[in-house]
Order: C-alpha cells, then sequence, then structure tokens
C-alpha cells in the first residue's frame, strides 16, 4: 500500500496544502511547532478513524475556521482509492472513493498505516491499557469485524455494569438478566480473545528477529497473551463458555463493587527478554528495541494479514533512537514506504527519497533523489 497525496484545508496550523508522496522515505523536516506533527495527525486519521492526539474534532479545524476537510490517495494492489474526511460546523462527512459513508468502521480498515510516536516508547513499562490499545488499533485495521465485536463488547458491558451498580445498591434486580448479559458479554468476548491471541504470536515470530539483530544475537523477546481464561483450543464455543463460566463466577462479589471484575478488559500483552519480564527489568535501551520491534512487526503482522505493507508514519521518533536503532529502521525498508518527520534533516536526508521543507503550515518539496 502506497500513500500518493495528501489534501488539507484549515487543518490545525495548516491552510492548505496538497502534498504528493514517493514510494520510498518520505522526510518532512522543519523547526519545532512548524506543522510536521499535524500532517502526520491528518494522514493517521483515515487509518484510525479519528485524532491519535486523543483530540476532539473540533480541535482539528485551525484557528477561526468554520470548519476542515482532509483527504487522502493512495495505492493498493487493487487500484486507486481515495479517502475524504470534512467536517463544517456540526456536520460531518465521511467519503470512500466518491460514495458517503455512515459509519467510521466502514473506513477503518481501507488505508493501513503503522505509526510509530514518541509516546510509544512507554509501552514496555505503561500500563496493560496501552498495550490493550496497541493491540486493539492494530488488529482493527487488518480484520474490520473486530472493531464491530469490540464496540458489542462494550455495550453489554455497559448494561451488566448498570445491573451490577443497581444490585449493589440493594435495588431490585432480575438475576436472569445478568445471566443474560453475561451470556452477550461471552459471545462478544470469545472472537477478541482469539485474535489478540492469534496476533500477539505473530507479533513475537517477527519482532523476534528484529529484537536478536540489534542486540548481536544477545537479547531473545517473548511475547506472551495474559487473559482471564486458560484455554489453548480454537474452539469458539468452548472459548464463550470458559468466558461465561467466569462471568456467573462470582456476581455477588461484583454488585459488591458495582462493575464487571473479568473479561478481555483485563488483558495484557506480556513482554519478557531473555525469560525476565521487561516492564520491571528492560533498560531504557532494551525498551527502545522492544518498541522498533514490535513496531516492524505491526508492519509484517499487517503483509501477512492484509497481502500488503502498511504505510510507516515514524513521527519523530529517529532522535529518540540512537544511530545504530536508526540505521537499523532506516535500512530495513525493503519495498516499505515511510514517511518520517525530524527537526534534523542531515542524517536523514541520506536515506530519503524526498525531502519535504515544512514551515508554518507550509510544505514545500525539496525535488526528488536527493
Ligand atoms: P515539533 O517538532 O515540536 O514536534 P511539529 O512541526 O510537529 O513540531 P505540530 O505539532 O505539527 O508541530 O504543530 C504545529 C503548530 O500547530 C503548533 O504551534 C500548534 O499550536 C498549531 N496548532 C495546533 N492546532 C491548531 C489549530 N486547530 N489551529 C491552528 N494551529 C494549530
Ligand atoms: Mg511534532
Amino acid at each position: 500500500m502506497k500513500l500518493k497525496r495528501f489534501y488539507a484545508k484549515d487543518f490545525r496550523n495548516i491552510e492548505e496544502v496538497d502534498i504528493t508522496f514517493h514510494e520510498g522515505v518520505n522526510l518532512l523536516f522543519g523547526s519545532n511547532a512548524q506543522g510536521k506533527t499535524n500532517a502526520i495527525e491528518g494522514i493517521y486519521l483515515f487509518a484510525r478513524g479519528k485524532s491519535f492526539r486523543k483530540a476532539k474534532e473540533s480541535e482539528l479545524i485551525r484557528f477561526g475556521c468554520e470548519g476542515f476537510r482532509a483527504e487522502i490517495t493512495f495505492e493498493t494492489s487493487l487500484g486507486e482509492e481515495t479517502l475524504s474526511y470534512a467536517v463544517y460546523g456540526s456536520e460531518r462527512k465521511r467519503m470512500k472513493n466518491g460514495y458517503k459513508i455512515d459509519r467510521i468502521s466502514d473506513m477503518i480498515g481501507s488505508f493501513r498505516a503503522v505509526l510509530f510516536t514518541p509516546d510509544h516508547l512507554g509501552l514496555v513499562k505503561d500500563g496493560p491499557e496501552e498495550r490493550r490499545a496497541f493491540l486493539d488499533v492494530a488488529i482493527c485495521q487488518c480484520k474490520p469485524y473486530y472493531l464491530s465485536a469490540y464496540t458489542n463488547y462494550k455495550r453489554a458491558l455497559e448494561q451488566r455494569n448498570c445491573l451490577l451498580r443497581m444490585m449493589g445498591k440493594g435495588m431490585p434486580v432480575d438475576i436472569n438478566e445478568v445471566y443474560a448479559w453475561s451470556r452477550s458479554l461471552a459471545e462478544y468476548a470469545a472472537p477478541i480473545y482469539l485474535e489478540r491471541r492469534d496476533y500477539i504470536q505473530r507479533l513475537e515470530k517477527h519482532a523476534r528477529v528484529t529484537m536478536r539483530e540489534i542486540s548481536d544475537e544477545k537479547e531473545s523477546l517473548t511475547l506472551h497473551y495474559k487473559s482471564d481464561i486458560d484455554y489453548d483450543g480454537d474452539e469458539l464455543q468452548e472459548i464463550k463458555k470458559a468466558y461465561y463460566d467466569l462471568f456467573v463466577s462470582d456476581i455477588p462479589r461484583e454488585a459488591q463493587n458495582m462493575g464487571t471484575l473479568f473479561g478481555i478488559g483485563r488483558d495484557d500483552m506480556e513482554i519478557l527478554i531473555n525469560g525476565r519480564r521487561a516492564r520491571a527489568f528492560a533498560s531504557q535501551g532494551q525498551q527502545r528495541s522492544v518498541v522498533l520491534a514490535l513496531k516492524l512487526a505491526e508492519g509484517e503482522a499487517c503483509l501477512e494479514l492484509s497481502g500488503e505493507y502498511p504505510v510507516f508514519l515514524f513521527d519523530d521518533v529517529l532522535s529518540e533512537l540512537d544511530e545504530r536503532r536508526r540505521a537499523y529502521l532506516l535500512s530495513k525498508r525493503k519495498d516499505r514506504q515511510i514517511v518520517i518527520t525530524s527537526c534534523e534533516k542531515k542524517e536523514i536526508a541520506d536515506f530519503s527519497e524526498s525531502l519535504i521543507c515544512v514551515k508554518e503550515g507550509s510544505f514545500t518539496p525539496q525535488g526528488e533523489g536527493l
């Protein structure tokens, strides 16, 4: 998959841009606060369906303007595709190849990208929530149905929690309703469990290679899926049963807690280096290696699942990596397209096919093949 063009109007500090990308490495360089991350945010909007900076839609509109419009054109093995996203006042319009789409889930999965920002460098030491979010965002792009399973799960969870709260407060509740919602919850949890487990196995396979290569064969990476159920098989019915048994195992305690105590909301991906828990023991350098390995593995997993490499968006991460890891990241590119942002032009320019200078929200190409 190759990003060909990004157009934006009144998006963040960008008045209007129309950037064309090379199918190799594209470097967006410029001083601080010029609009580099804004461009990455605009492009990734189409992979994630919303801003990766946890911004509200209204915050994406250029100060003093009525709305924004963003559009990307990208090439897949099936041909060229266009996605656009516009917000004006209370109206929002998303289009795919010229047709209006109503739901975000109809957009996610079309344009696939791996985003790597300095925020991800905390992934090893962060709480399980961050690692679950990493998995969910990555899986959603390759398995569009995952998002609807996840949304259904959350809805069922809310209903179940509402009943448990009522029970906790001593209000009358029909216990059969709690059983019914436990059944729904188990129904939605099972495919999520299977996808997460499968995805972690894929990630591990690829991330282990990177980890070994950047550590001169010294560091061995292991990823474990930690979940509330213990089942190795692939039988969906068995997994549903295991979750259902769990959900009905201690309803009185859950009522006391006024909420569900089990389920996929407690999952984690445990990271081990040479058999030791990275969250407790990894050094700064090792943490960076793990995240780098995970991000490259995310691309490989996407290739396996969708048949094409995603577009790699590296926002300001090169300055966070030492020379060796930086060279590794840039030299392992094969036929992958990369869009990198950096304040520095010098060292990265040698690896780049396209240089774009970013200044006060304008983007000026510096010529190709430099
Ligand atoms: P750095 O190298 O520091 O990461 P950057 O080039 O990535 O810088 P951006 O994060 O893209 O910078 O932000 C550029 C500018 O955009 C900031 O000065 C910010 O105040 C401005 N900005 C953010 N949102 C809006 C908006 N809605 N309207 C106008 N300007 C905005
Ligand atoms: Mg930035």
